[in-house]
């Protein structure tokens, strides 16, 4: 708390820079009149103003005053109605008075600072930083002299970061909210879960006591009983999958592994529940080359079977289900990629809640709605599993239809696949693929897209090397499998139309295979179309056996 004593300078001061005589234009160059002009000029603005009634104001230098884009102190004074509470927006004012007199309470010295934003002559509202010193005067009364800064460029910057932080936070707090919310209906859920085969196993114990001599009868029971054993183990499973697999221990074991053995073991595995509700159930595979892979078998197994014995459990009676292994093309001779899509006829799923069923605790309809047992854990683990193993999972259904699960996974080949191209793999890998054809004899291209097609390819023709550029250029990437190429044609050549081709931007595209399918059939022939750029040179007729070979070895097949 300061004394009287101590601001007789500070008294001194406010009088002078107060004072019309102190002023430069006289000539005075007293030291008075230098200290007003150096606080006049000061870089930041600086203020004195009656801390008592009115808060009127004494003093405002020019930084101040510009600060508030007015001219001069009568234009400032006029501005600000001539008080403190005039510079303050009108919005803040409140505030910053409760906190200085608060700060003021609570200091040792005095001092307070506050923020707050002001409104200019121009009508543009700006943040300030304001710190002040509370003086009690003998002749003055008490007083506030302050400093402020223009502070809009941090202030907004702050509250920017403010905003962000407090939207993270609530982003954060609805997350958890969710999770909990989410928790306890799965607690809920789980409690009647548990309870409906329990119910069902203590109440056929009862019948089975009953009925004890009743041999068939009793048998009956035990079969119910055992089912009922069944759920109950299945839920205790999917709780214990989903803590072990937010464990530390939770890891991808991969080893050689047969993909036809896993898909199959999966469609025996739900073949006996889709048999009790006459669901007709299909495995089949396409464009499989390479089933020999290195992945972790078990849970490749795990994801499958989530996945099959959903499509089983909301799947009605008479439905079909089908379970479909496709190997995809991939670029790389070291992976291979597997679709499995397993589609049903089954009740399907309503647009809001597919966005959901991946989450943990989510079902559409819980077991009293649905009459369908269930955890809402089987498509989260399925997916967390996917996910590990470098894969997607998608979901597509329609109420009242069907849906269709489709996987996605990459996997590391097996040595023994690397270099197993027999031509049945290789054609198998042909079938249903688009190939660019290119050439201008019409005899020629009806022979050879006949012969073409009898491998199970699909023809695009182009009739000369500008067409083939532009088709390429504006193909999607892996649409053609490759381009047979004619040398000799009107409008562009086979080399010519394969360097523009290789210059394309798109790597994809540029790196797409070429064999040149000419009559030319010397040996310099065949030099010029690899160094142009093909990846092999063909002669015509074309000989079947060869173009499997060399699409082999072009592939890596
Ligand atoms: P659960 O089947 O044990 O409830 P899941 O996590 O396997 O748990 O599936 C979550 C939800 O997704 C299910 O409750 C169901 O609403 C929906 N669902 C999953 N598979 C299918 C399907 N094939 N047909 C219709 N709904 C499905």
């Amino acid at each position: 708390m300061n004394s009287f004593e101590d601001y007789s300078l500070i008294e001194q001061m406010v009088s002078m820079l107060n004072s019309e005589e102190t002023s430069l234009k006289d000539g005075n160059s007293s030291a008075a009149v230098q200290i007003k002009d150096f606080i006049d000029k000061l870089p930041g603005g600086f203020l004195i103003y009656n801390a008592d009634g009115a808060e009127d104001i004494i003093y405002a230098n020019q930084a101040l005053i510009k600060m508030f884009r007015c001219d001069n102190m009568n234009e400032f004074r006029k501005h600000t109605g001539n008080s403190f509470r005039g510079i303050v927006y009108r919005e803040d004012l409140d505030a910053v008075e409760k906190s200085i007199k608060e700060q003021i309470a609570a200091s040792h010295d005095d001092l307070d600072y506050v923020e707050y934003r002001i409104k200019g002559k121009d009508g543009i509202i700006r943040w300030v930083e304001d710190y002040g010193h509370y003086v009690r005067t003998h002749t003055m009364g008490n007083i506030f002299y302050v400093f402020i800064s223009d502070a809009t460029e941090k202030i907004t910057k702050r509250n920017k970061e403010l905003l962000k932080q407090k939207a993270l936070l609530e982003t954060a707090l609805n997350v958890s909210k969710q999770a909990y919310i989410a928790k306890n209906s799965f607690l809920s859920n789980m409690s009647h879960d548990l309870r409906t085969p329990l119910n069902a196993l203590f109440g056929y114990i009862e019948l089975a006591k009953k009925n004890v001599t009743d041999v068939q009868t009793v048998e009956k029971y035990l079969d119910k009983m055992n089912y009922a054993g069944k759920q109950l183990l299945d839920l205790v499973d999917k709780v214990l999958e989903v803590s072990y697999m937010e464990s530390k221990e939770f890891q991808i074991n991969e080893a050689l592994c047969n993909l036809n053995d896993v898909t199959k073991e999966v469609y025996d595995e739900v073949l006996p529940s889709a048999a009790d509700k006459q669901i007709d159930v299909a495995l089949e595979y396409r464009d499989v080359v390479h089933s020999e892979v290195y992945t972790d078998k078990d849970k490749l197994r795990q994801i499958l079977s989530h996945i099959a014995s959903n499509a089983v459990k909301y799947t009605g009676n008479g439905g079909k289900i089908r379970l479909t292994m496709e190997e995809r093309y991939s670029a790389s001779s070291e992976f291979a990629t597997f679709r499995f899509v397993m589609t049903d006829t089954g009740i399907g799923i309503a647009k809001d809640s597919l966005e959901k069923i991946f989450e943990p605790f989510e079902r559409e309809y819980n077991s009293t709605q649905s009459g369908i047992f269930g955890s809402g854990l089987g498509l989260t683990i399925a997916k967390h599993i996917i996910e590990t193993m470098g894969g997607t999972i998608t979901a597509e259904s329609e109420v009242g239809k069907g849906s269709a699960f489709t996987v996605t996974l990459s996997f590391r080949l097996s040595e023994k696949a690397e270099t197993a191209s027999d031509d049945e793999k290789v054609l198998n890998h042909l079938k249903g693929k688009k190939i660019l054809l290119v050439e201008d004899n019409e005899i020629n291209l009806e022979v050879e897209t006949d012969i073409l097609e009898d491998l199970g390819l699909i023809i695009d023709p182009a009739e000369n090397g500008r067409i083939a550029v532009d088709k390429i250029k504006n193909s999607a990437p892996n649409e053609y499998l490759f381009v047979l190429m004619d040398i000799q044609m009107p409008v562009m050549d086979g080399r010519q139309a394969t360097e523009e081709i290789r210059k394309l931007k798109d790597p994809a595209l540029a790196g797409i295979p070429i064999f040149a399918l000419s009559a030319n059939a010397l040996e310099s022939d065949k030099q010029l179309s690899v160094k142009t750029g093909m990846d092999a040179h063909l002669t015509k007729p074309i000989d079947i056996p060869l173009l499997i070979k060399t699409v082999a070895k072009t592939l890596k097949l």
